[in-house]
């Protein structure tokens, strides 16, 4: 090896990102080609949809995409609700989102991020009348919250409702409110908000959903207390009664359950399996990390990392 090669520093995040490739508008482009201008609706209003998959390295220097064909069948729900389209098939982004991945060359952890959102750059609030553009790009991620016990604080600002933006849809407009919430957290010195519903029940995290587990039967809100239909935790709601004998039980639950119970934690693409140790400055069950939260993280990394012939099914290889 040479002394150059020896000190050659590893590229920034920046400069990774600046370098990978994209997909943009029906072709391969370098990140730093993609040009959206100023008056892009999307930016301008928050009229996009996106998802935020995960690809994790596995052994061998195989990678794994995580529930791929799942989160396009959600890109297309919010985009019905944007009245947006899919540009190909759910089969054809599965296998370009494999081309992006290999094409970058990734072995490491990271987000692939598919976006469909208004690209005329026009005047005026609405849905009907403007292009759309869809792009995928991909971005070095490790974990985005801590995964040994969250101490949350229940936000003073609700979720959003059905009636206003739809949380059903992965909407960036709607991420404004997750931010609101999170900031709050954050300023009052907790990591994480758990937002109610505008009828006062418990909805979710600001980006993950939640469940609590009480005498042995984990419990989660139904998808009419404004959540998004989270892809983890529809895959959850199968796993923990058929692994961990743990029933689950859809119904709307209280905030104060969450002060009661014996163990809460976050669920999704990016926060993983996230236990919540604290609420309202009240330990949740010992305060620690609980056995069943534990037992779950241990089977879920083990699946998303290629390591269970049983879940090889939620995996996509790239290699
Ligand atoms: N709720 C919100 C608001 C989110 O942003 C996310 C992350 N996509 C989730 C829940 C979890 O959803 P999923 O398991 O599909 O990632």
């Amino acid at each position: 090896m040479t002394v150059e090669s020896e000190t050659k520093p590893a590229p920034t995040f920046a400069e990774i990102i600046s370098n990978s490739w994209v997909f943009f508008n029906g072709e391969f482009v370098r990140y730093r080609d993609v040009r959206i201008g100023l008056m892009t609706h999307a930016f301008q209003y928050g009229t996009a949809c996106f998802e935020g998959v995960r690809a994790y390295a596995g052994d061998g220097g195989q990678m794994y995409i995580l529930l791929l064909p799942a989160h396009f069948e959600r890109l297309q729900q919010s985009g019905k609700i944007l009245r947006m389209s899919l540009p190909l098939a759910i089969d054809e982004l599965v296998k370009l989102t494999v081309e992006l991945v290999r094409r970058n060359g990734i072995h490491y952890d990271i987000q692939i991020r598919p976006t469909l959102f208004k690209s005329s750059e026009v005047i005026g609030v609405r849905l009907q009348d403007l292009e759309q553009s869809f792009s995928i790009h991909t971005a070095p991620m490790g974990n985005y919250v801590d995964l040994d016990g969250l101490r949350c604080m229940v936000s003073s600002w609700r979720r959003t409702s059905d009636q206003a933006i739809p949380p059903r849809g992965k909407i960036t407009g709607a991420y404004v409110n997750s931010a609101l919430a999170k900031a709050e957290a954050l300023d009052a010195g907790f990591d994480e908000a758990i937002m109610l519903s505008p009828d006062g029940h418990v909805s979710e995290g600001s980006a993950q959903n939640i469940f609590m587990i009480k005498k042995g039967v984990a419990y989660t809100p139904p998808v009419t207390d404004e959540i998004l239909e989270g892809i983890t935790r529809e895959v959850l709601m199968k796993l923990l009664p058929d692994d961990l004998g743990i029933p689950v039980v859809e119904r709307s639950i209280d905030r104060t359950e969450l002060y009661t119970c014996d163990e809460v934690f976050f669920c999704g693409t990016g926060a993983q399996i996230a236990p919540v140790i604290e609420v309202d400055r009240r330990p949740v069950g010992s305060g620690t990390i609980g056995p069943a939260v534990q037992a779950l993280q241990d089977l879920y990394f083990r699946a998303v990392r290629g390591r269970s012939p049983k879940y090889a099914g939620w995996l996509t290889p790239v290699y």
